[in-house]
């Protein structure tokens, strides 16, 4: 089967066509600036990547150029659209209604319209290019596959907020976690590269990107995850403060004359790597800053380690133990320094890094702790779009 997987944003759209037999990539691209002007960014697997400026007013005219790209007689990487067998759409926020990926009928895109609250940014969008591809794909079967769902098996104890419980009766503010598609498939695969049965094991997955999360999976099951009601708990991000004294809200917003409206933009776009280090929010340039003599790059990366390091250590206390521990995107899969910062933190768990590895080891799977290390840690690269893949077939099969 030949599957689109697509992660649409307000204004952009990440669009991948994988066979689902052979699990490569057949082509893979994005249309950037969607409603304002339009680019269009193509490639076919082994060629060059295409960019071209087209005008894409709406999310259905940006889809129609990738399914010309895709359909195009020389560089395409099919020929008609009935080698389109099935279309699987990120979706971000599933709230309680979804534990698991679905298929999207109609009474399907009315509950993920009711999470759009808790998501305003992402689910619409999420919507409208589901809505797009139904249009101009109607009779080709669509699967939402929920970045909260992996995490809905948290315990109550987990995801309850100390808040007025009214809150959570009436508005379902609770703690929900993201990056679930990740988690999952980066927990199920660490445990089948460690040789671990899953159903047995504790894994704690480290997904340090731009956006960054830590999960506890024990015997395969979500039972913690840093982030919350959004994506703005828990680690310090590329631009997000993460876990912060609620009162600095009010304190700055005082300080600063600002706005909630104002104070959330620079929680969400501000802070993290980038408001720290008054430089970037890309580890690649704080990692220069830091290596130039930048005080402030320096204490970001202290910062970001020390609190994803607070993180595991908590979820080796969630899950009384740990077999593995597993670090996955952008920073997690290419900075070992970083990684080996982190671990340092867990001496006293028996952990011992085999630096050489650690160190070789970017964007590969490989075991970076030294063979006679009580807890495994691993590199295990994640790929979000395979996983959506992998979710669309089972459920269209
Ligand atoms: P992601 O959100 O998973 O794409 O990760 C983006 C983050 O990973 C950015 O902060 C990048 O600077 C960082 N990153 C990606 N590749 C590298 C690398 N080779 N070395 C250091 N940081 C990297």
């Amino acid at each position: 089967m030949n599957v689109l997987v697509i992660n649409c944003g307000s204004s952009s759209l990440k669009y991948q066509l994988i066979n689902s037999e052979s699990e490569k990539v057949l082509a893979k691209g994005l249309c950037e600036r969607i409603g304002i002007d339009g680019r269009l960014v193509y490639q076919k697997a082994g060629l060059d990547k295409e960019i071209s400026e087209l005008a894409m007013p709406t999310h259905k005219q940006a889809i129609q150029f990738v399914l010309d790209a895709l359909q195009n007689e020389k560089t395409g990487a099919i020929k008609d659209l009935s080698e389109i067998d099935a279309v699987g759409h990120r979706v971000v926020h599933g709230g309680e209604k979804f534990s698991s990926s679905t298929v999207l009928t109609p009474e399907v895109l009315k509950a993920i319209e009711e999470c759009n609250d808790l998501a305003p940014l992402h689910n619409p969008a999420n919507l409208i290019g589901i809505n797009a591809c139904k249009e101009l794909m109607p009779n080709v079967p669509m699967v939402g596959v929920f970045d909260t769902a992996f995490h809905q098996t948290m315990p109550e104890k987990a995801y309850l907020y100390g808040l007025p419980y009214e809150y959570y009766d009436k508005y379902k503010v609770r703690r929900y976690g993201f990056h679930g598609t990740s988690h999952s498939f980066v927990s199920k695969r660490t445990a089948e590269y460690l040789g671990l049965d899953i159903n047995n094991s504790k894994i704690i997955v480290a997904h340090l990107g731009n956006g960054a999360s830590v999960s506890a999976v024990l015997n395969g099951k979500s039972i913690d995850t840093s982030m919350g009601l959004t994506p703005l708990e828990g680690l310090v991000m590329g631009t997000r403060s993460g876990d912060i004294d609620p009162a600095i809200m009010e304190f700055i917003a005082k300080k600063e004359n600002l706005s909630i409206d104002e104070v959330m933009t620079v929680l969400n776009k501000k802070s993290g790597l980038q408001g720290l280090s008054g430089k970037s929010s890309d580890f690649r340039d704080l990692r220069a800053g830091a290596s130039e003599g930048d005080k402030r790059c320096a204490a970001a990366i202290e910062v970001f380690a020390y609190r994803v390091a607070k993180y595991i250590g908590s979820y080796v206390t969630a899950m009384n133990g740990v077999d593995a521990v597993a670090f996955t995107a952008g920073i997690g899969e290419n900075v070992g320094k970083l990684r080996g910062k982190i671990m340092s933190y867990f001496d006293y768990l028996g952990v011992k890094m085999n630096d050489e590895v650690n160190f070789a080891t970017m964007a590969e799977e490989a075991v970076i702790s030294a063979d006679d290390s009580k807890v495994k840690v691993c590199v295990i690269p994640t790929n979000e779009e395979l996983a959506i893949c992998r979710e669309t077939v089972a459920l269209v099969k």
